[in-house]
């Protein structure tokens, strides 16, 4: 018989090297962090309120500034009223690209809600990109890696005007890129033509010592309820990059000529600071319970991607749970660990835009937050189960424990 309290000490114990790891990359992080702090000069002023307009905001304009120096790049918008991370790449797609143009995405397909965005699927006339006549071009991954050789053999034509990439794995099977990876598209890319390079970020902020801006990626893009918030932002989304890059984002975001100079804080201002001083932490503790739930369900004899010893690029770990019921067990078991909606009990069932049930768990402080502890998975074989997160390593791991419990208990009734 399986003892789960017997692997859950064994894995403390095992996963000490890939936890002193994780920890120097935060401290590395957390460093840079701290240097554009003091660099900007952040005070308590700048937790200051603005409304209207939002003109002359300096708190605003600081914490760009200072995300600026962390994602060492020109420029950087950063909102709390950015409602997703589609709607942050949706800005960036639309502010970079122009009729005629071609969008190339090179690592496969984009991540499911930008179909509509790109015009992929969705209904002709709602204005997506296709609609104003903007091409899009897509190349696979190969073995897992970006395709050098098809991305230089199709760089010459000049219609190409940005090349997008997606660093995590999103919820697919696919590798999540390291950051040299995207370092050395850049490379490629700048090489041979004027194209911009844009990258989704979700789920990479500051899971390796750099980022993709610190290469010359002109706009990188995420959400502000997954790694950059740090569990403390109530909501939002940040673009970074080259000035030009960034600017021609925020005319997209508000209107051209206004850009980021408007946009009133409303009071959010001090927690998107603590969110980013937080960031490098909390997703380090967001590392750690990924591992740790590898090293458990591997003991258990699930297969877990990544595995506990391996790389990690980003925040998400996938286990095969084999069946409807582990992956039912699994939610059920998360969610009732969860510090909010404890007593809710996860039901599968048919969301908008997907062909299988899906079934979730979420007990978040923040709705949607999926830097906090929280899984999802589509009813069909094999009964992968996508989960992230954890505020608190201490929590994360009570969190997996209870999972691996009900997903155990549920075979010994089988
Ligand atoms: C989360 C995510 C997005 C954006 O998702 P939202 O739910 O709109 O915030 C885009 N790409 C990837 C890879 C993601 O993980």
């Amino acid at each position: 018989m399986i003892d789960l309290k017997k692997i859950a000490a064994e894995a403390d114990e095992k996963l000490k090297e890939k936890f002193n790891e994780f920890e120097k990359i935060s401290e590395i992080n957390t460093k840079r962090v701290l240097d554009a702090f003091r660099e900007e000069r952040v005070s308590d002023s700048h937790f200051l309120s603005s409304s209207g307009y939002g003109y002359s905001d300096s708190g605003r304009d600081t914490l760009e500034r200072v995300f600026a120096r962390v994602f060492g790049c020109e420029s950087a918008v950063v909102r709390h009223n950015i409602v997703s991370g589609t709607h942050a790449l949706a800005i960036g797609l639309f502010g970079l690209l122009r009729p005629g143009d071609i969008l190339l995405s090179v690592s496969g397909k984009p991540y499911d809600t930008l179909d509509e965005v790109i015009g992929i699927s969705g209904k002709r006339g709602d204005g997506s990109l296709a609609d104003f006549g903007i091409e899009y071009r897509q190349i696979e991954l190969k073995d897992g890696r970006l395709d050098f050789e098809s991305i230089y053999s199709v760089l010459s034509d000049k219609r190409i005007k940005t090349v997008f990439v997606q660093r995590s794995r999103g919820y697919s099977d696919r590798r999540t890129l390291s950051h040299e990876e995207i370092g050395e598209l850049v490379k490629l890319v700048k090489s041979k033509s004027n194209a911009f390079v844009m990258v989704d970020n979700c789920y990479g902020e500051f899971v390796g010592e750099k980022e993709p801006t610190h290469y010359g990626a002109d706009l990188v893009v995420g959400s502000l309820i997954k790694n950059p918030g740090g569990g403390m932002a109530e909501s939002g989304g940040y673009f970074a990059g080259s000035a030009r890059a960034v600017n021609l984002a925020s005319y997209r975001m508000t209107s051209v000529g206004i850009g980021s100079e408007a946009g009133a804080s409303l009071g959010q201002t001090k927690s998107l600071f603590k969110g980013l001083f937080y960031a490098p932490h909390t997703t380090c503790q967001a590392l750690k319970t990924a591992a740790f739930a590898a090293y458990v369900f591997e003991k258990c004899n699930f297969s877990a991607s990544p595995l506990w010893s391996d790389e990690r690029y980003d925040i998400i770990q996938t286990i095969q749970t084999g069946n409807e019921k582990n992956l039912i067990a699994f939610c059920r078991g998360l969610q009732s660990a969860s510090p909010i909606d404890s007593f809710a009990v996860p039901e599968p069932w048919d969301m908008p835009g997907y062909s299988d049930k899906v079934i979730m768990a979420a007990g978040a402080f923040t709705q949607g937050a999926s830097i906090e502890l929280s899984a999802d998975g589509p009813l069909r074989e094999p009964y992968t189960v996508f989960f992230q997160g954890g505020l608190t390593y201490e929590s994360g791991k009570i969190g997996i424990l209870s999972a691996a419990e009900e997903v155990l208990n549920q075979n010994r009734k089988a």
